[in-house]
C-alpha cells in the first residue's frame, strides 16, 4: 500500500500492509486452533526490565492478543546468571504449548549473547537469530528470517517494486538486519553491495544504487544529494533525536529525489511485528501435533450396597 505526494516520492507505508498480514494471521490462528485444540503460543524472555524493552514487549503482546495468539513473557531479574537464562530458554524449548521463543535484547553484559542464542531451539527461533537459521538463509534454504530484515524486503515486494536485476546497496552489516537483508535481496536477484562503517566512499556506492536499504543507526546518514534520481529507499533506522523518532535517511531531502521511500516512523517498523506473527504461525504449524492428553480413568465408584442403578 503506498501513497504519494505530487512532486515527491511514493510513500511506502508499512501499516496498511501489516493490517493485511494480521487479517490473514487471524484466519491462520483460527484454523490452527480448530485442528490442534489450542492457539499458537509465543513466549518472550526478558532478563532485567528496561523501559524500551517493556514498550516493545507490550506492543508484541497486544498484537498477539488481537489475533488470538497465546503470548506471554517470562521474566528473570537482571542479576540472573547465564546458566539460569539458558535453562529458562531450555524450558521454553520443551514446553509443548510454546511454538516461538524470542529473547529480548539487550541482555545484561554479564551474559554471553552467543550462549543464549545457541540455546534456542532453531524450530522455535521465530526471529531467525540462531546460527542454523542464519546458515539456511545464507544457503538460500527455508529457515526463519530475522523479522526486521524480512520486513525491509517484504515492503518492497508488496509495494510492487522491481528488485530483480537492480543495483541494491545495503548500509549496515549486522547479523540481525544488514546481512540478512542483503542475502534476501540477492535471493530476489538484485546485485547487492554491503556498506559499513569502514566503507570508503559511501556516497559513491549509494549514487549507483536503484535500491538503498539503510540500517546503520545513524540519523541523516543518507541525504537526497547522495541518491540516484528515482532510487527506492528503505529506511530501517530508528533513532531518537530531540525527542522525535527519525530514521537514518534525511527524509526531507531524500523524498524529493527518490521515487519511493519508507517513512520513519510508519515504514518498516509496523511491518516487522506483523511479519513476526507469520513466522510464529509457521513455527506452530511445523510443531508435531500432540495427541490430546489421555483422559484419566474415572475414579472407582465407592462400593454400594443394596442395588447400584
Ligand atoms: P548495529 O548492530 O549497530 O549495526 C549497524 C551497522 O551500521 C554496522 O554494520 C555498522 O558498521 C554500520 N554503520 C554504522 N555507522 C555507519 C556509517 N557512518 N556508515 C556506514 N555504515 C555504518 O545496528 P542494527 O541492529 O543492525 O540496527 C540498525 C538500525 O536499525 C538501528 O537504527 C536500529 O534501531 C534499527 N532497527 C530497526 C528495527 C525495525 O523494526 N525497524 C529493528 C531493529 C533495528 P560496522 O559493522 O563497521 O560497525
Amino acid at each position: 500500500m503506498t501513497t504519494s505526494t505530487p512532486g515527491s516520492a511514493r510513500l511506502l507505508e508499512g501499516g496498511p500492509i501489516a493490517d493485511e498480514i494480521r487479517l490473514a494471521v487471524a484466519e491462520d490462528v483460527a484454523r490452527f486452533r480448530d485442528t490442534r485444540g489450542r492457539p499458537p503460543g509465543l513466549r518472550v524472555l526478558i532478563v532485567g526490565k528496561d523501559a524500551p524493552s517493556m514498550v516493545y514487549l507490550e506492543r508484541i503482546l497486544r498484537g498477539c492478543a488481537k489475533v488470538g495468539i497465546d503470548a506471554d513473557f517470562v521474566e528473570l531479574d537482571g542479576e540472573a546468571t547465564e546458566g539460569r537464562v539458558t535453562a529458562a530458554v531450555g524450558a521454553l524449548n520443551e514446553d509443548p504449548v510454546v511454538d516461538g521463543v524470542i529473547v529480548q535484547m539487550p541482555l545484561p553484559p554479564t551474559i554471553r549473547l552467543r550462549a543464549v542464542i545457541d540455546a534456542i531451539d532453531p524450530a522455535k527461533d521465530i526471529d531467525g537469530i540462531h546460527p542454523l537459521n542464519a546458515g539456511l538463509l545464507r544457503l538460500g534454504y527455508d529457515g526463519f528470517l530475522p523479522a526486521t530484515a524480512h520486513a525491509a524486503v517484504e515492503i518492497l515486494r508488496r509495494s510492487g517494486i522491481e528488485i530483480e536485476g537492480r543495483e541494491a546497496v545495503v548500509i549496515g552489516r549486522s547479523a540481525v538486519v544488514g546481512m540478512p537483508a542483503a542475502f534476501l535481496l540477492v535471493k530476489e536477484d538484485a546485485t547487492v553491495t554491503v556498506c559499513h562503517s569502514r566503507t570508503i566512499d559511501l556516497a559513491g556506492h549509494v549514487a549507483r544504487a536503484d535500491i538503498v536499504v539503510v540500517a546503520a543507526g545513524h540519523p541523516g546518514l543518507v541525504t537526497g544529494a547522495m541518491l540516484k534520481p528515482g532510487a527506492v529507499v528503505v529506511d530501517v533506522g530508528i533513532n531518537v533525536v530531540d525527542g522525535r523518532i527519525v530514521g537514518d535517511v534525511d527524509f526531507a531531502s531524500a523524498v524529493t529525489v527518490a521515487s519511493a521511500i519508507t517513512p520513519v516512523p510508519g515504514g518498516v517498523g509496523p511491518l516487522t511485528n506483523a511479519i513476526l506473527l507469520t513466522h510464529l504461525i509457521r513455527a506452530a504449524e511445523r510443531q508435531p501435533a500432540r495427541p490430546p492428553a489421555t483422559p484419566t480413568a474415572p475414579a472407582p465408584r465407592p462400593a454400594t450396597f443394596g442395588g447400584d442403578r
